[in-house]
């Protein structure tokens, strides 16, 4: 699912698309619902929520869930990820979602809203800085 940002305010935007999907996260066994909310370089808005699944590791974060609905738009670059989840502080994106969008958007900003309305905010550099991207693939 996809929608333009309004330019006045892409945070609004972007939080309230990671509230309203985050109501749609399948989570019957955590009881952790995530929303993502990411946002191209072009001001599109691409939506993710955890799809849990009864072989767990079947299942796939919300970050990972918006980052696959973009790039199957044919968005390829991303300017910042809004997290809404149930934790009680902001939870940043696992290891796994973090090398995910590293490939798109070394420079994201990741901002991480709780159902409180607690927020917190980093570079994705910040959070991975020693990252495995297209180029550690080189090789003479
Ligand atoms: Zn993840």
């Amino acid at each position: 699912m996809s929608h333009a940002v309004n330019s006045e305010n892409p945070m609004s935007v972007l939080t309230e698309a990671a509230r309203t999907v985050q109501q749609r996260a399948w989570a019957p066994y955590s009881k952790f619902r995530v929303g993502a909310a990411l946002e191209s370089t072009e001001g599109k808005v691409f939506t993710g929520c955890n799809v849990e699944n009864a072989s767990y590791p079947a299942g796939i974060c919300a970050e990972r869930g918006a980052l696959a609905s973009a790039i199957a738009s044919g968005a390829r670059a991303f300017v910042r990820v809004v997290i809404v989840s149930d934790a009680d502080t902001p939870a940043p994106p696992c290891g796994m979602c973090r090398q995910a969008l590293v490939e798109f958007a070394p420079a994201l900003e990741v901002v991480s809203i709780t159902t409180g309305g607690q927020t917190a905010r980093w570079s994705l550099a910040d959070l991975l800085p020693f990252p495995f991207t297209p180029s550690s693939l080189a090789h003479a």
